[in-house]
């Protein structure tokens, strides 16, 4: 694990805590151990569901960087380390139309040592399925049209309200127990089928907590060229890239302003991806 050359020496042989009970280690530890030399440390012993489910029991009352930090700080306490991560995902609707459900799941990296915060993050497009069914057969059709047993389910009598619910379905006579428990208590003959959003339930999650991780390594590896500290990076977007047709500034990034949490140093870098916007986002060209 310490053989890699080209890992930054900055955060070497550390061991880091990660507090989490859904396994979310085996995604976060094969990313950042190798690149960083440091050892993820699985930190059990707080139920983190106290910090808030999503499945509408413990509601969450702080923000979620709040909630991540706090579970960082927690995992440090509990296995006596300078370094911790805490993660924590959530579920709204998506920035641009406001429709779509959409997954951001945050990683926030804290350092003693050097008395740091980083965060990683990664957002996109949400997997939440739900239908409801008036019988066995119908349920296990949704079911597997929603991916089980990949993407593990939760079920319920009645409605999608009923705080009355069976989750950890994971196999299909799991399945067809809880559908069939469901439909007896329900009142008015249907069940209600979810996929589970808990990230060992909800491969599309573990994917976003990947992503999620990749970020903050590329964090942890970018250091401020004015004090070397890591954590440099993008704070910004500037708008005003030029119309290709008309050349007038468009909503569009020109250039990203990156910038170091430390010494406050900044630098304003222009896109080199595309150098103009189509017609299609000006608002002169396409009003
Ligand atoms: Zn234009
Ligand atoms: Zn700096």
């Amino acid at each position: 694990m310490f053989g890699n050359n080209s890992a930054n020496l900055y955060f070497r042989s550390s061991d880091i805590a990660f507090l989490t009970k859904h396994k979310k280690e085996l995604i976060v530890a094969p990313v950042l151990e190798p690149f960083l030399c440091v050892k993820i440390v699985q930190v059990e012993g707080v139920d983190t569901d106290t910090f808030g489910t999503f499945t509408g029991e413990i509601p969450r009352k702080i923000s979620q960087l709040e909630t991540a930090r706090k579970k960082a700080r927690t995992g440090m306490e509990l296995a006596r380390t300078k370094m911790g991560i805490g993660s924590e995902g959530s579920f709204v609707t998506d920035p641009h139309f406001g429709v779509l459900p959409w997954n951001i799941e945050m990683l926030v990296f804290l350092d003693d040592i050097h008395n740091l915060e980083i965060v990683g993050m990664a957002e996109g497009p949400a997997r939440i399925l739900e239908k409801s069914a008036r019988s066995l057969e119908e349920a296990m059709g949704c079911a597997e049209e929603f991916g089980f047993p990949r993407y593990h389910m939760i079920v319920r009598p009645d409605s999608k309200d009923s705080p009355d619910f069976i989750k950890n379905i994971r196999t299909k006579k799991q399945l067809q127990t809880a559908i069939s428990h469901c439909l007896e208590k329900s009142r008015n003959g249907v069940v209600h089928i979810e996929n589970d959003l808990r990230s060992f339930a909800c491969p599309s999650r573990q994917d976003m907590i990947r992503l999620a991780a990749i970020n903050l390594l590329l964090k942890m590896h970018s250091f401020c060229p004015q004090c070397d500290t890591p954590g440099y990076w993008v704070m910004e977007y500037k708008k005003g890239l030029p119309c290709r047709n008309c050349q007038l500034p468009t909503g569009l990034a020109r250039a990203q302003v990156y910038g170091c949490l430390k010494c406050g140093y900044k630098k304003e870098v222009e896109r080199s991806d595309i150098q103009s916007a189509g017609p299609e986002s000006c608002s002169f060209c396409n009003p």
